[in-house]
């Protein structure tokens, strides 16, 4: 299986640069990066992705003619793009538009395409690649990727993935259960098609993630991953949905719980596990073939990976966080939800001061050598765990909900043409709702600027050179 991710920023960069006042077709190069994964956690097949880096335009000197059916430029322009991607390591890609019609590959783009082969061909020796794409008027996208010496493989999905979320398949989704009719009613025929095709991880199947699995069940997204280490206590029986008193006493994982409670209700979902800290490198397959995640863990650490795995891949994260505090003789209840988005172009969650990175560090220790922690904790070089924090299950579900339709805002735009909030705020004490935004701190590597955006696959993983 190949797939694209485009970042939501790209798509826009190019919708802009391509947009023609005479209905003409243009053009605009791209490159890609790629995450090569060796096992899809649902198939266990082996999966390439590709993610957009860059968008370059063609230079006005290399542009020879266009019409509303064709659009042609010289390839001097792609020689040069040729060399980049070699420099950089990336897939060449050339873009096109067809303004009257939906995204397709004509018989015309198959001759210029096999011609194209031809320039990598005689450049580069066996094994290099390029992609195209093709961006059609009503806002589809398709790509294929050519591979010497004459290989065409298609994308199967194009993502935009982004504040807007939208899922372009080049095959029909599979059979559509009708027990999804209800909600086709309010979102139209188009919806489920897409919630569907939608692989989506949850990293935390607690107070938060158990419910927002339960809702995306419900909704028919078509595979679920769940990521959690720990197994249910009896003290999680008060918000885990789906956990038995019988789970706890036998120490069961919050993964098998939910995987056991969904495959039960039938509802056609194909789910995929991993118990484990979602740093784990043998979680690093599944998560990357996920096209959102949710995260819904109480870890800084875990927050803090998925801070930097949302930009470097362009996987969308839904992050949610809740804080209820109990009355005082000096204070009234304070009980706030927050939900935030991470992606290419939004504020990430070290700049919001919504992890702490000496406390991830502690937590790190704590994974890695217990013993070590365990002493340094004695000696009070670390500050413990402490009290645990109160947790009622109807602010727990409700901040699910809260992010679980934050997902919905993205893929339908139900709340206005905006996408997604970045980040929004609901305070239970007061039946306030508020969206919040906060700027990115210049020096920050993750969201300050394109940097690491859609660079995918690196190493050491997440992490940038040069
Ligand atoms: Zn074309
Ligand atoms: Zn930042």
């Amino acid at each position: 299986m190949l797939d694209l991710i485009m970042l939501g920023t790209h798509e826009a960069e190019l919708r802009t640069l391509l947009e023609t006042e005479d209905g003409t077709e243009a053009s605009a190069y791209v490159l890609l990066s790629v995450a090569d994964i060796g096992a899809d956690p649902w198939t266990g097949a082996p999966r390439q992705r590709l993610v957009t880096r860059a968008v370059l335009p063609v230079p006005m000197e290399d542009r020879v003619s266009a019409s509303s059916v064709h659009v042609t430029w010289s390839t001097r322009g792609f020689v040069r793009l040729l060399k980049r991607a070699e420099r950089d390591g990336l897939v060449p890609a050339i873009v096109h538009t067809h303004p009257g019609s939906t995204a397709f590959f004509s018989d015309q783009d198959d001759r210029n395409e096999r011609d194209l082969l031809q320039i990598v061909a005689n450049r580069a020796g066996e094994g290099r690649a390029f992609a195209s794409i093709v961006m059609g008027g009503d806002g589809t996208v398709a790509c294929r990727l050519w591979q010497l010496p004459d290989q065409a493989r298609q994308c199967e999905r194009v993502l935009v993935t982004g504040k807007h979320l939208a899922v372009h398949a080049s095959e029909s989704a599979e059979g559509i259960p009708d027990s999804l009719d209800r909600q086709a009613r309010l979102f139209g025929p188009s919806f489920n098609p897409a919630i569907r095709a939608l692989r989506v991880g949850i990293v935390g199947c607690g107070g938060t993630g158990s419910p927002t699995a339960m809702l995306l069940a419900r909704l028919g997204v078509g595979h679920l991953l769940f990521v959690d280490d720990d197994v249910v206590e009896v003290t999680n029986l008060n918000r885990v949905h789906g956990a038995r008193r019988s789970d706890a006493e036998a120490a069961m994982p919050k993964v098998d719980v939910l995987a056991r409670e969904i495959e039960t209700a039938d509802l056609g979902v194909q789910i995929a596990r991993f118990k484990g800290w979602v740093g784990d490198p043998r979680a690093r397959d599944a998560l990357r073939s996920c096209d959102v995640l949710f995260g819904c863990t109480d870890d800084h650490d875990g927050r803090l990976f998925l801070n930097r795995f949302a930009y470097f891949y362009g996987i969308p994260v839904i992050d949610m966080g809740l804080r209820v505090l109990p009355a005082a003789a000096d204070r009234p209840y304070e009980m706030g939800a927050r939900v935030t988005l991470l992606a290419p172009g939004t504020t990430c969650l070290l700049c919001r001061g919504l992890v702490d990175p000496r406390i991830a560090s502690e937590e790190a220790l704590r994974r890695i050598d217990p013993a070590e922690y365990e002493r340094r904790k004695a000696e009070a070089y670390v500050s413990g765990g402490g009290d645990p924090a109160p947790a009622v299950v109807t602010f727990t579900t409700e901040t699910a909900c809260m992010g679980v339709n934050e997902l919905l805002q993205g893929l339908t735009g139900f709340r206005g043409p905006g996408g997604m909030k970045e980040e929004r705020r609901r305070r239970f004490e007061t039946c306030v709702d508020r969206a919040n935004t906060a700027r990115p701190r210049p020096e920050c590597e993750m969201c300050a600027d394109p940097g690491v955006w859609g660079l995918a696959d690196v190493d050491p993983f997440l992490h940038r050179f040069g």
